[in-house]
């Protein structure tokens, strides 16, 4: 957080202490959500949250922002529904302002099959509800007059899912609301507090080494994003997580608030929407290759530029402001992984990939549940961990906005 914000976020730092109730590694939306609502929900406030950078440094503040409900199985719409309706309220609940905004989200479909698709995404959407129509070409038109139907004669719209609760929100501000609500009960957030190891008494996970110290706590909860695999290698955990680059740009502004949805392609690979300040952020598909690299390259501007321009011919006219990159933690049911682990004490949040900002929520209201009360909350228990050994996967190609 740089000096600016430091003012406004009204955050109190603390000492670290040797001993907590809870230890959450990784400040970014997971961590802070579940010190959120473990301090709110549960009233445990003997918390810290240790971030080896700053809060929202990760991917919590590196996202497009797309928040929807509208995934490709049952348990998953039940649970970005559930997030969905707490970021509906959480503006009024944590008294800040998120730039919370519905827009409606629409997924192209431009062959038969993806006609298929998509009319099956609605159906089965309301069947688990979340709320997800099908549209024609023309009340696509209506609500997005900026694209060209014909998508450049290769890629014509035929017709798509729209889930009118498609939403985006200010990433950085939904990381330092629920860090204020949850630092203003008590709970303790370390910032440049790196974790190098575990620390266990036999298999037992009991606390935390640190390059400022050892740290102990009878919960220790992994919140790190893409670099999971190296912390559950620490606890004595082969997680079957594959990091993944992912990056997305913005153009210079187009006309204000003249874009108004959110829109994306399974066949083109894109998404779009229009930032508050009148930027066009666009987004694509993960790197093919796992890597650690935070590299930003060309090749995606050009590729990805392409496909946008097909659906939209007026994106020719602007120039690419900014362009970055995160780390994507990808399950390989593209399902996220949460709940207790084998290792007694060792508590994981992970397999977010390209989908997890919408689920900050959901996600940490589930992950303190769990944490507060012992038992797994019905909503996340097809998420554990153990769904892999016991041929249970969640497969959900529904889950990225671009498949
Ligand atoms: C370009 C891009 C676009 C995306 N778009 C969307 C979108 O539109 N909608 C959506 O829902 N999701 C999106 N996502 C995914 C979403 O951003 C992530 O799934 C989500 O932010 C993950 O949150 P997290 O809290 O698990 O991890 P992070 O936000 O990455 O936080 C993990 C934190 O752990 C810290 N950490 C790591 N190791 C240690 C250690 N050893 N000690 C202490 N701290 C440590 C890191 O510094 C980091 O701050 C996108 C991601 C990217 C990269």
């Amino acid at each position: 957080m740089n000096e600016f914000m430091e003012r406004k976020v009204k955050l109190k730092w603390y000492e670290p202490k040797s001993t907590y109730d809870v230890i959450i590694i990784g400040g970014g939306g997971h961590g802070l959500s579940t010190a959120y609502y473990l301090a709110t929900r549960h009233n445990i406030t003997n918390v810290a949250v240790l971030e080896r950078k700053y809060i929202g440094g990760g991917n919590s503040g590196r996202n497009t922002t797309v928040i929807r409900a509208n995934y490709g199985i049952p348990e998953a719409v039940r649970f970005y529904q559930r997030s969905l309706d707490l970021y509906n309220t959480l503006e009024q609940e944590t008294d800040r302002y998120m730039m919370y905004a519905t827009k409606g989200l629409f997924w192209m479909s431009h062959t038969e099959a993806g006609l298929r698709r998509e009319y099956a995404r609605a159906e089965m959407n309301k069947a688990f509800g979340a709320n997800t129509e099908y549209v024609t070409p023309k009340q696509i038109k209506e609500i997005v007059p900026q694209i060209d139907l014909s998508g450049g004669g290769a890629y014509p719209v035929l017709g798509a899912s729209y889930h009118p609760q498609g939403a985006t929100a200010r990433h950085d501000r939904v990381n330092w609301a629920l860090a204020e609500g949850a630092n203003q009960r008590g709970v303790h957030i370390h910032q440049r507090i790196e974790v190098l190891d575990m620390l266990k008494q036999g298999e037992r996970v009991v606390g935390v080494k640190t390059d400022q110290g050892d740290m102990y706590a009878p919960i220790v909860m992994s919140a790190t994003g893409g670099h999971v695999t190296a912390i559950g290698k620490m606890a004595g955990l082969r997680l079957p997580i594959r990091t993944h680059p992912l990056q997305a740009y913005v153009t210079n502004h187009y006309e204000v608030d003249t874009f108004k949805s959110i829109v994306a392609s399974t066949d083109l690979t894109f998404y779009i929407s229009q930032t508050a300040r009148g930027e066009m952020l666009i987004g694509a598909e993960i790197d093919p290759q796992p890597s650690f690299n935070y590299r930003a390259d060309h090749r995606l501007l050009q590729t990805c530029s392409l496909r946008a321009m097909t659906l939209f011919p007026f994106l020719r006219k602007l120039r690419i402001l900014r362009q970055w990159t995160g780390l994507c933690d990808m399950s390989p049911d593209y399902s996220p992984i949460m709940g207790k682990t084998d290792v007694d004490g060792f508590y994981i949040t992970t397999g977010w990939g390209t989908w997890g900002f919408k689920a900050i929520p959901a996600g940490g209201e589930t992950m303190a549940q769990l944490i507060a009360t012992g038992e797994t909350p019905e909503l996340i228990a097809p998420f554990a961990l153990s769904r892999f050994r016991e041929d249970r996967t969640k497969a959900d190609r529904g889950s990225a906005g671009t498949h």
